[in-house]
């Protein structure tokens, strides 16, 4: 039996650990447990064009519109064609999704979608259940959790394996196999300000730079415009689906911020975070107001729980206050449309991949589909592979070099200043300017703790931002350049 090496328990990894799992030996590694993962916290849904009014080309049309062209169009014709057949045979399967009273499926209207087309499962928790239900059809895996992956291994120019790290234990081991897949999803947390689970920090991206893979997009990092914001922290995200089903954007005044602007609160999320950040640095308050929505706790348990949690007093007046933060990156490995990377046996699925398919900035809820359709792929041409001999290498000594790194806080704070919704020449460039001292890219990752390791994977990642962002000259999707320095 081929095997095969899926690091990432998110829906990608898991989706397809599914579908090999009865042709091939697959061992699942993941940093945390099945329950930590960007895929267990999407809310809003999933896309695809399954009601009778709607089709794959309309659905096409507004992903390539909100991706300001830049899509790989065979990506995206694969997406909208692939994705609902996929979605059909979940549904085949048992996966349940959402229904109206009358027994039809109840599509969902999110930002820039031209018809109500996604499809959400237990109100606003569609990630959890779809990536527990997939989780829940995992019965020939080997699952490795609380493993680290640190480095991907290429000899004669194909990747053999990854070296782990138990985090428990502290041991290290390589992993050898035939398909090294990455589904680690992206980067949200450089920023300071972020929707992503904990565990998500660039470690893919980071992986495949190390040994040479081809990354790109990088410059298009998506802020969203309304996360949960308490004393100047955020609390996680408040789904688009809250503005599609009626809400709007307003200051401590009830001025609507979104009033002047083509598609109002549903303009594109670039859009809308870029108009809430200009207002709140005019020294407004920023708030979504619910009053529009009835049954507001039924139909967003997710969101109401969080609330609560929080103890934000939404019921009585209406309001949730929030702000924009990074939630998303479009860049990453670069896969053909077989997710296959730039090296041989090495793959890429889901958010840590670049197929093309979200091009500058991705249409809401399209990631999910993206997940399901790049580990499909990923799927067929992993069956397909020749058997190869791979012999189990071993660790190679390397110098051990001191670590010079930054603190996380003030990477952070430097990235969000600088790689933020609004970028400047000079801002990216006084960035590079103060990365450069530090050694991130010398230092071997299995000679690193957890806490440096992530901190050189995301300064990593921030100098291809940066990088990439100051050869696209002009403002194009979610990466928006400005002449002027932006104030603190
Ligand atoms: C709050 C929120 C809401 C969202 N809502 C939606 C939505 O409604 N619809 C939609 O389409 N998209 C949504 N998205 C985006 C979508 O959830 C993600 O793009 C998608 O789930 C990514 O899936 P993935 O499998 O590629 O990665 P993830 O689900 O992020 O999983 C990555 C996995 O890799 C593991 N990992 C990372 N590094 C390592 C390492 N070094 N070693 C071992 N394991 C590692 C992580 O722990 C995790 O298990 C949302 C995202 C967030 C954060």
């Amino acid at each position: 039996m081929k095997k095969v090496l899926i690091i990432g328990a998110g829906l990608a990894g898991c989706y397809l650990a599914s579908l090999l799992q009865d042709t091939c030996h697959v061992t699942m590694i993941t940093k945390g447990t099945q329950a930590d993962s960007n895929s267990m916290l999407a809310q809003g849904g999933i896309a695809a064009s399954l009601d009778p009014g709607d089709s794959p080309a309309e659905h096409a049309a507004d992903t390539l519109a909100a991706g300001q062209y830049h899509n790989r169009q065979t990506a995206v014709n694969q997406l909208v064609t692939t994705g609902p057949k996929l979605i059909q045979r979940l549904i085949t399967h048992g996966m349940a999704f959402d229904h109206q009273a009358n027994g039809q499926l109840d599509f969902g209207l999110e930002g820039a979608h031209s018809h109500h087309r996604i499809l959400h499962a237990n109100g606003d928790r569609t990630g959890a259940a779809l990536t527990k239900f997939v989780q829940s059809h995992l019965n020939h895996v080997h699952w490795q959790p609380h493993t680290t992956a640190l480095e991907l291994q290429r000899q004669n120019g194909i990747c053999t394996g990854v070296i782990v790290r138990n985090q428990r234990t502290h041991q290290i081991e390589i992993l050898s196999g035939e398909a090294i897949v990455l589904a680690t999803g992206g980067l949200g947390n450089l920023f300071p300000l972020t929707t992503n689970d904990a565990t998500i920090t660039g470690d893919g991206i980071a992986m495949a730079a190390r040994i040479g893979a081809a990354i790109s997009d990088m410059a298009f990092v998506q802020f969203h415009p309304t996360l949960l914001s308490l004393h100047g922290r955020c609390y996680g995200l408040i789904t688009e689906a809250i503005r599609g089903s009626g809400a709007i954007l307003v200051d401590e005044n009830d001025h609507r911020i979104m009033a002047d602007v083509l598609q109002k609160d549903l303009a594109p999320r670039d859009v809308v975070a870029r108009h809430l950040k200009a207002w709140q640095q005019r020294g407004h308050q920023l708030f979504l107001d619910i009053s529009a929505i009835p049954n507001f706790t039924q139909r967003f348990p997710g969101v109401t729980e969080n609330l609560d949690r929080h103890h934000v007093p939404f019921r009585s007046t209406h309001r949730i206050p929030i702000q924009p933060g990074a939630h998303f990156v479009m860049g990453g490995v670069t896969t053909d449309l077989s997710a296959q990377t730039s090296i041989p046996h090495l793959f890429a699925i889901g958010e840590v991949a670049c197929n093309g398919v979200h091009g500058a900035n991705r249409l809401a809820s399209n990631s999910l589909l993206d997940c399901l359709v790049s580990a499909k792929k990923a799927a067929d041409k992993i069956q397909a592979l020749q058997p190869t001999e791979i012999g189990k290498a071993a660790v190679a000594a390397k110098p051990a070099i001191t670590p010079h790194l930054p603190e996380l806080a003030d990477l952070q704070a430097h990235a969000w200043r600088y790689l933020g919704v609004v970028r400047t020449p000079a801002g990216l460039k006084a960035f590079l300017d103060w990365l450069s001292p530090f050694n991130y890219r010398q230092l071997s990752p299995r000679q690193l703790t957890a806490d440096q390791l992530t901190i050189a994977n995301l300064c990593l990642c921030a100098s291809l931002i940066a990088k990439a962002a100051f050869a696209e000259p002009k403002s194009l999707g979610a990466h928006y350049l400005e002449e002027t320095v932006p104030s603190r």
